[in-house]
């Protein structure tokens, strides 16, 4: 297996870090503090044509393979997680699912005006009472008479739901169960349509996150994505993509809380010497470095199964655990190297552990991980 990456992945890792360290670094912190949702990141990422990275070339994006993807997505996460998660959801969970659900007509109609950032994507599936089990969501999609659907029901949590221009939907055409669900491509300009935004997170705290409230909402029939009964695939296949996204991402934070703790061991002396030189600190930054790089391996090895047409959901659900359990534990660490400093808000490392923690509950939580990766070794559910 060779790791060595070809000179267009260097390349566009070099210009996405360059820009990241121009734009979008400088203002996390001031964005994190006062939640500030990161415009001129967003209005950047549309120049530079980066929103629309991993989009085809036929639509007008980047035609990223998935290891050049995952480079992107860590170079974000390693500037600022808000920003990261707006192109994950955008690009990972929902671009993603209309270039592999889609019809050609619902590609043209979407994926150009996804690739310039006109038009941004949010992904509706959790709701108030179905979070880590959304195959008993509640939301329906009752067919109209002349054709068409009608949408009603809640959705909470949704990343990019205030400025999303197209909602990519989960909602219930027949009975219980998986099988009963369908996945729609709503239009948020639709009359019903409503994003009641929701504040006071613990981390994320720049980005958008919204719950939806769809009340009458009605949508033609090329709004259905899939076919009918398909909605539950077409929204775990979206997730095994978004967790190799988030696990990139956790890549990125881990790397810039380690180089924020080697950085400060450096300069920071105690008993007389820079703090680096005392064994145990050295331990926080040995035991971190190896976590940031199994991460990132890890999440190669999505990136590479995917390239290669392999089955992934398996590898991205370890990557996903893994990687995100490891960055709360490097995000900490971080703190703890930088002592009462590292729990103030004039360094980094509060905010790199309050955006990692979220990362264990989002698509699927630490427990969901291991739960499907149980059933895929053993050949039994446990859920
Ligand atoms: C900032 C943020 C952004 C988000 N963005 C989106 C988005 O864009 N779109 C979207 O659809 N959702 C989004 N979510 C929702 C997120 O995916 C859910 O919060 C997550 O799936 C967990 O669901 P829940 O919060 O209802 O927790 P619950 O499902 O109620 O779980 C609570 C606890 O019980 C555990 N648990 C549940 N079932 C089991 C079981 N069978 N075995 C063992 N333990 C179990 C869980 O692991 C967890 O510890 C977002 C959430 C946050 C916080």
């Amino acid at each position: 297996m060779d790791l060595s990456l070809s000179d267009e992945q260097q390349a566009v890792r070099a210009a996405v870090r360059e820009w990241v360290a121009a734009v979008v670094t400088p203002d996390a912190m001031r964005n994190d503090r006062e939640e500030r949702f990161p415009q001129e990141a967003l209005d950047g990422l549309r120049q530079t044509g980066f929103v629309g990275m991993s989009i085809g070339q036929q639509y007008g994006g980047g035609g990223a393979d998935p290891l050049t993807y995952c480079l992107f997505i860590e170079e974000l996460g390693r500037g600022d997680a808000n920003v990261r998660s707006i192109m994950s959801v955008h690009l990972g969970l929902v671009a993603g699912s209309i270039q592999r659900w889609g019809t050609e007509a619902q590609k043209d109609d979407w994926l150009p005006r996804m690739a310039t950032g006109q038009v941004l994507g949010c992904f509706g599936l959790t709701e108030p009472d179905h979070g880590s089990n959304p195959a008993a969501l509640r939301a329906t999609a009752e067919a109209r008479p002349g054709g068409g659907w009608r949408l009603n029901g809640r959705k909470v949590f949704i990343t990019n739901g205030s400025i999303a221009g197209v909602a990519l939907v989960m909602a219930r055409t027949g009975g219980p169960g998986a099988k009963g669900i369908s996945a729609f491509l709503v239009p948020t300009d639709r009359s019903g349509f409503t994003a009641n935004p929701i504040h006071g997170k613990l981390g994320l705290r720049s980005c958008d996150t919204a719950e939806l409230v769809l009340d009458d909402v009605e949508v033609g029939p090329d709004a259905l994505l899939g076919q009918e009964g398909e909605g539950l695939k077409v929204a775990l296949s979206a997730l095994d993509d978004g967790r190799m996204s988030i696990a990139a991402s956790c890549a990125g934070v881990g790397q810039a809380a380690l180089e924020a703790m080697i950085g400060y061991a450096g300069s920071r002396e105690q008993f007389g010497k820079a703090i680096a030189g005392h064994q145990l600190v050295q331990q926080m930054i040995a035991d971190s470095a190896v976590d940031v790089d199994a991460s990132r391996l890890l999440t190669w090895a999505v990136a590479d199964l995917k390239a290669r047409g392999e089955r992934y959901s398996l590898a991205a659900s370890k990557a996903k655990l893994f990687a995100t359990e490891a960055s709360v534990r490097v995000a900490n660490a971080c703190i703890q190297v930088h002592g009462g400093y590292g729990y103030v808000e004039d360094y980094p490392a509060a905010k790199y552990l309050r955006d990692a923690r979220v990362t264990t509950l989002y698509e699927g939580t630490s427990q969901i991980q291991q739960l499907l990766i149980g059933r895929a070794l053993t050949g039994v559910s446990a859920f």
